[in-house]
């Protein structure tokens, strides 16, 4: 069995099958940045090309459960190539009973693997991080949060049967009125919300508007999660 989450309540264990380091490279990763645990514990698994591993593959999910996958590297990020993508995909097809939460900050890459492959798994929540409706480049080399939100309207639009879950953390500052708007089209199933963990001292909103956007969210999302939910550093 694999290791609890450490990123959210509601999943039983994370699964690990692609091993990679993230191109993205967010200066607030908790595993792929300078003081990250692949850097502390020199974890080999995480610095190179990806690799499939296909022990992993042949891991038994209970019923019920919900399995964070992928939670030390980007797997839908451009590195990785489909075929890994697929058979991770085909493997979750064979627990149908199990919830597999995907997240990504490249979500266009779900578009494209399911316009060229076919339907996703049901049993997936199709999971995006977006902190912001802002962009922020010197935070991330991934795509702008601009697109991400962007490609994410698109899925709600095509595919409306798809699950989806937008991870706002670690949130950064944003335009109250825009970000309600656009997650409001999204439609989302699911919603978590919390500030940095680890001291980056990234651009937050104060908490005041956070607690807005947080009631917003609740008025139109089945499910919102509270993660850490506390002053900006600079308040
Ligand atoms: S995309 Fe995710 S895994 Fe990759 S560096 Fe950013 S936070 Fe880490």
């Amino acid at each position: 069995m694999g290791k609890k989450s450490r990123m959210f309540e509601f999943v039983d264990q994370t699964w690990n099958p692609i091993g990679a380091r993230c191109p993205f490279q967010c200066v607030y990763c908790w595993a792929q940045s300078a003081n990250g645990l692949i850097n502390r514990y020199k974890l080999k698994k995480y610095f190179g090309k990806p690799v499939l591993y296909e022990k992993t593959l042949n891991q038994k999910f209970k019923d019920g459960e919900t399995v964070f996958v992928g939670d030390m590297t980007d797997i839908f990020a451009p590195n990785v190539p489909d075929t890994m993508i697929l058979r991770v995909l085909y493997t979750i097809k064979k627990w149908p009973e199990t919830t597999f939460l995907l997240l990504t900050k490249n979500p266009l890459r779900y578009k494209q693997i399911r316009s060229e492959y076919g339907d996703l798994p049901k049993n997936i929540l199709l999971g995006a991080t977006i902190e912001s409706n802002r962009n922020y480049p010197n935070i991330s080399r991934a795509p702008s949060q601009e697109e991400r939100l962007r490609v994410l309207a698109d899925l709600s639009f095509y595919y409306p049967d798809i699950r989806l879950f937008v991870s706002i953390e670690p949130i950064l500052d944003f335009d109250l009125d825009t970000f309600t708007e656009i997650l409001k089209h999204i439609a989302p199933y699911a919603v978590a919300v919390g500030y940095n963990n680890y001291g980056n001292k990234l651009p937050e909103p104060p908490l005041e508007k956070t607690e807005a956007l947080i009631k917003n969210l609740e008025y139109f999302t089945p499910f919102v999660y509270r993660k850490t939910i506390r002053r900006a550093w600079n308040e």
